[in-house]
């Protein structure tokens, strides 16, 4: 049982991430005791599957004995070792030159970082480096898409496009620009692939050339904008804007944090969409939640170009936890589960997943379906003729999840009525039936 005094201990120290803090402590918090494979059981017993996998990244699922067993020999073996001085460790140069082999094209350098915020952060970094390199200073301006997300440290919050990640936080971002999103659903320019893309490729055009082709520095996306509602761009938008990029001379980079290790499909999305990035940037599903980590994936033009540019000089960017020996281990015992199995069954589980929610498109709180795999979302509308959204405040989206919850179910109730889903890749069929039955109770019990 939850003991009351665990509750108090967390209202008066524990300062939750992205959360209203006077609700949250109203409300009280839910503890989770333990997880196994889909599962997760809280304090009281009660059991339920977890369709967001955590925080859309625990992809190979709980307990898997292979990566705790790898986690606990390295903890006993070495459990750390910095990168600094020119030392490193055996997992940590595997898993960079495993990635390195599996990634699109020619990104064959790896930079590991905590999470996915600051290898969004240390891209920056990168990139201002690479082009005072090129004696090309002024290419300081960076772009990215609206209903985006990048994290939510100082610099990368900036990229990121969503109001609660700006409020009241009075930092200024005047050299990060945005262009709107591609969101077939609620697209001015209408929902057909052509015209998405056309308006997409025209805001990027003009966006650079506002700001002065020379001045601009890298255009930023994710290949499915996951907290922005998962909002998936047509078939042929990546290509368009990375040729795009290639012509104005601006770098590429895709935020692969969410999309990264399967929750698309492939191992990465970019390689469905057939894009090779500049850089690529990974958090979640890399170590599946198990251990902290990301990574910065940069090609040779890029590395060589910084490597030079130093010389025999450092390049001073690095964490004490850079490439942690436990977190590597960890990131190989998911690589091997990926390709041994969980790629294959996510691929199936998520055709099984959109099936059973396109299913569900018929129930008059539905306006939208749409996802690509294991990543999903069902827009709810108060009029579905004319797309009447709910109402934009906190209330409704937590009634659904408590509700959504108490059905035995784990989902994401964004505050616009959009609920998201990015279930472990092992799931069972049973286990995404029940996701889908529980959603529709969950529904029935709303309307
Ligand atoms: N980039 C994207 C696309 C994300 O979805 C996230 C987190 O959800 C981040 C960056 C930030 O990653 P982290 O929360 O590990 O710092």
């Amino acid at each position: 049982m939850l003991s009351n005094s665990l509750i108090e201990l967390d209202r008066a120290h524990l300062v939750h991430p992205v959360a209203s803090y006077r609700s949250h402590e109203k409300a009280g918090v839910r503890v989770l005791t333990s997880a196994k494979g889909a599962t997760v059981t809280d304090a009281t017993g009660r059991q339920l599957v977890d369709g967001f996998a955590g925080l859309w990244c625990v992809n190979a699922g709980y307990g898997q004995e292979s990566i705790i067993e790898a986690a606990t020999r390295q903890l006993q073996e070495l459990p750390y070792a910095t990168g600094y001085f020119g030392l490193g460790s055996e997992p940590a140069i595997r898993l960079a030159a495993e990635l390195a082999e599996r990634a699109p094209g020619d990104l064959n350098h790896v930079y590991f970082t905590l999470g996915g915020s600051d290898a969004v952060d240390s891209t920056i970094r990168f990139i201002r480096y690479y082009y005072n390199a090129q004696g090309r200073p002024q290419k300081d301006q960076f772009i990215s898409v609206e209903q985006g997300y990048h994290g939510s440290s100082v610099v990368g919050a900036g990229l990121t496009a969503l109001p609660a990640f700006h409020a009241g936080f009075g930092v200024p971002y005047d050299w990060q620009h945005k262009i709107p999103s591609h969101y077939a659903y609620r697209n001015p320019a209408g929902e057909t692939s052509e015209a998405i893309i056309a308006a997409s490729v025209a805001a990027l055009r003009a966006k650079v050339e506002a700001l002065g082709q020379e001045r601009v520095a890298a255009f930023y996306v994710e290949p499915i904008q996951g907290s922005g509602g998962v909002l998936v761009p047509p078939k042929g938008w990546m290509k368009a804007m990375r040729a795009l990029c290639a012509e104005l001379d601006i770098l590429f980079i895709a935020d692969e944090v969410i999309t990264g290790f399967g929750r698309t499909g492939p191992l990465f999305a970019c390689l469905d969409d057939d894009v090779v990035p500049d850089f690529m940037t990974v958090a979640k599903g890399l170590t599946s939640g198990y251990v902290p980590m990301g990574a910065v994936f940069m090609s040779d033009r890029i590395y060589d170009t910084i490597a030079d540019g130093a010389g025999a000089a450092a390049v001073g960017h690095g964490y004490t936890y850079s490439a942690h020996p436990v977190s590597a281990a960890v990131g190989l015992a998911c690589l091997k589960l990926y390709e041994d199995s969980l790629l294959e069954n996510g691929r199936k589980a998520g055709a099984r997943l959109m099936a059973g929610l396109e299913s569900l498109k018929s129930h008059p709180l539905v306006g939208d379906v749409r996802g690509r795999g294991m990543l999903a979302a069902i827009e709810l509308v108060v009029d579905k003729e004319r797309k009447t959204p709910l109402p934009a405040s906190a209330e409704p989206s937590r009634k659904i999840f408590d509700r959504a919850w108490e059905n035995g179910l784990v989902i994401r109730a964004f505050y616009n009525g959009v609920l998201g889903y990015a279930p472990p890749l092992c799931c069972t069929d049973a286990e995404i039936d029940a996701i889908i039955e529980r959603t529709a109770r969950t529904l029935d019990q709303t309307l």
